[in-house]
C-alpha cells in the first residue's frame, strides 16, 4: 500500500515562538518524533513565492512568482504536488483546502494548486476554496479543519494539501510577541489535532501509511510583518512524521523547492 500524504501549510508560523508557549502541544510532540529540519526561504519573503516555491518544488526563478499579485507566473508549466502526484500514478486521489485564495480559487491570482477539471470530474481531485482575506481567518480555518478533517476520515484521499492563516493574520495585526499570536497558533494546534486523529484513525481500522508533513511559508519581524531577508522573515522548518509506518529519512539539508520531491519519493517506494 503506498504512502499517503497530509502536506499541513501554516501560514507565518514562527516556529520558536510556537514552541516556547505551550500552547501547540501537538505540534511539539510531532516535532521530537519525527523528522525535522530548518530552512531559509528565498526572499522577498512573501506567501506567495513561498507556497510556490514549496508545493510545485520549484525556485522563484522557474515558478516566476515574486510577491502576492502572481502577475506573469509560470505556475501552470510548474505543477504543484498534487497534480504531480497524479501526474506519477493515475489512479492517485488529491485533496486541497485553503482560505487563502491564491493558493486555490482559479478567479483569482495564481492558483498554485492546478484544477486538473477532469480529475475533479471524476471524483479523483477535490480543491476547497474559502477566502479568509474577507471573512477572517478564525472562522475560515475552522471550517477549512472542519472539511479537511471529514475529507481525510471519510474519503482517505491520497495526498492533501490542507493550509492555515490565522497566525499570519494574527501577526501581521499584532506582531508576534503578544497573546493574540499565541492564541492564533494555539487554534491552528488543535486544528492540527483533529487531522492527526482523523490519520490515526484510518491507521488504526484500514492499515494505512501516511506522513504528516508540517512547513511554513515564511516567519514574522517581532512587530509583525514579513517579505524582506531578515533571518526572522525567512526561517521556516519541516516537521515529517510518519503514522503506521516509519519517519521519512530525508537528508538534514532539505532546501524549500527540494521539498516536493522527498515527498513524492515516498510515495513511489
Ligand atoms: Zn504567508
Amino acid at each position: 500500500m503506498k504512502t499517503k500524504v497530509l502536506l499541513l501549510g501554516i501560514d507565518g508560523l514562527v516556529l520558536t515562538r510556537a514552541l516556547t508557549s505551550g500552547r501547540a502541544p501537538r505540534l511539539s510532540a510531532l516535532k521530537e518524533r519525527g523528522y525535522f529540519t530548518e530552512f531559509l526561504m528565498s526572499s522577498p519573503t512573501y506567501s506567495g513565492p513561498g507556497w510556490s516555491t514549496l508545493l510545485t518544488g520549484s525556485t522563484n526563478e522557474e515558478h516566476l512568482v515574486f510577491d502576492n499579485r502572481f502577475m506573469g507566473h509560470n505556475l501552470l508549466r510548474r505543477p504543484d504536488l498534487l497534480s504531480r502526484a497524479f501526474y506519477q500514478d493515475q489512479s492517485t486521489t488529491t485533496f486541497a483546502a485553503a482560505g487563502w485564495p491564491p493558493l486555490v480559487d482559479p478567479t483569482g491570482p495564481g492558483p498554485v494548486i492546478h484544477q486538473r477539471r477532469e480529475q475533479q470530474l471524476a471524483f479523483q481531485h477535490r480543491v476547497i476554496v474559502r477566502d479568509g482575506e474577507t471573512h477572517g481567518y478564525r472562522s475560515i480555518d475552522a471550517e477549512i479543519a472542519d472539511i479537511g478533517t471529514f475529507a481525510i476520515s471519510q474519503h482517505g484521499p491520497d495526498v492533501n494539501f490542507i493550509y492555515f492563516c490565522g497566525a499570519d493574520e494574527a501577526g501581521h495585526t499584532y506582531g508576534t510577541l503578544g497573546t493574540e499570536y499565541i492564541d492564533a497558533v494555539g487554534r491552528i494546534d488543535n486544528h492540527l489535532h483533529r487531522l492527526e486523529n482523523a490519520i490515526v484513525k484510518r491507521v488504526e481500522s484500514l492499515n494505512e501509511e501516511w506522513i504528516l508533513v508540517v512547513t511554513t511559508d515564511h516567519g514574522h519581524l517581532d512587530e509583525g510583518g514579513h517579505g524582506g531577508d531578515h533571518e526572522k522573515e525567512k526561517a521556516s522548518f519541516v516537521i515529517a512524521v510518519g503514522l503506521g509506518r516509519e519517519n521519512p529519512a530525508w537528508p538534514g539539508n532539505v532546501q524549500p523547492h527540494q521539498l516536493v520531491s522527498h515527498i513524492l519519493d515516498e510515495r513511489a517506494k
